[in-house]
């Protein structure tokens, strides 16, 4: 079997994990976006997960992905930062991205938002939110996400999405789907217009997540198989 055969059949199977999902939950076919996470892969990996249909990417390491997008010249892919942001960094996160999901205060968002080049749409944006209370986890806690969000929800060259979260791994099914389920609950919480997004779910958990709610998954084992660095 070739590479090329293995990235098809990986992201076929992944395609249909989230099509069952959806259908178990009793939601439409088509409402849960994937995204492609393609951090250590390299960018003839993306060429070709393209091919197959894949519009929306997903990277971690700002230099690697922007090297990766140097290197291609596919139309219309839809570039979304996942990673750990410093807040030196964010003028070509600002350029170079069009969704940031990792968002978790308010310095990050307001660079961000004076970066954002005029003639792009404003950038879209995810609030990280840290559900399961470890401290040396990135992320904004519950307590202080409402005045986050607030704030930022101002902010003209961004707009504000909604949350996203990458709980602690855990095998229990009842701690995925809380984790889950308080993402949820703190978005309906916020009463904010306009807030649509929920991005939760990754190789190990996307069915709890589309079960809670999700409306993006970020997926990069089970498409790209392992990757030679840890995750980041
Ligand atoms: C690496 C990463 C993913 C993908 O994880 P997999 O388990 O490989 O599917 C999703 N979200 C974030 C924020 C990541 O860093």
């Amino acid at each position: 079997m070739t590479t090329t055969t293995t990235l098809e059949s990986r992201l076929a199977a992944v395609r249909q994990r989230i099509t069952d999902a959806e259908t178990r939950a009793g939601r439409p076919a088509g409402s849960v976006r994937l995204i492609a996470v393609s951090k250590t892969h390299p960018a003839e990996a993306i060429a070709e997960a393209y091919r197959l249909g894949q519009r929306d990417f997903g990277e971690n390491y700002l230099q690697e992905a922007l090297d990766k997008q140097a290197a291609l010249d596919e139309p219309g892919i839809v570039w979304h930062f996942i990673g750990p942001i410093q807040s030196n960094k964010t003028r070509p996160i600002a350029e170079h991205f069009d969704w940031v999901h990792s968002v978790d205060r308010l310095k990050v968002a307001e660079r961000l938002d004076a970066q954002r080049p005029a003639d792009k749409p404003p950038l879209n944006i995810c609030l990280q939110v840290n559900v399961s209370g470890e401290a040396s986890k990135s992320g904004v806690d519950f307590a202080e996400l409402p005045a986050l969000a607030q704030s930022i929800s101002g902010l003209p060259h961004l707009r504000l999405r909604g949350l996203m979260t990458i709980p602690a791994p855990t095998v229990d099914p009842a701690a995925q789907h809380a984790a889950f389920r308080a993402l949820r609950q703190a978005m309906e919480d916020l009463a904010l217009d306009d807030l649509d997004t929920l991005s939760m779910g990754m190789s190990d958990d996307l069915e709890v997540a589309v079960a809670e709610g999700a409306t993006l998954v970020r997926i990069g084992t089970a498409i790209f198989g392992a990757r030679a660095r840890p995750l980041g």
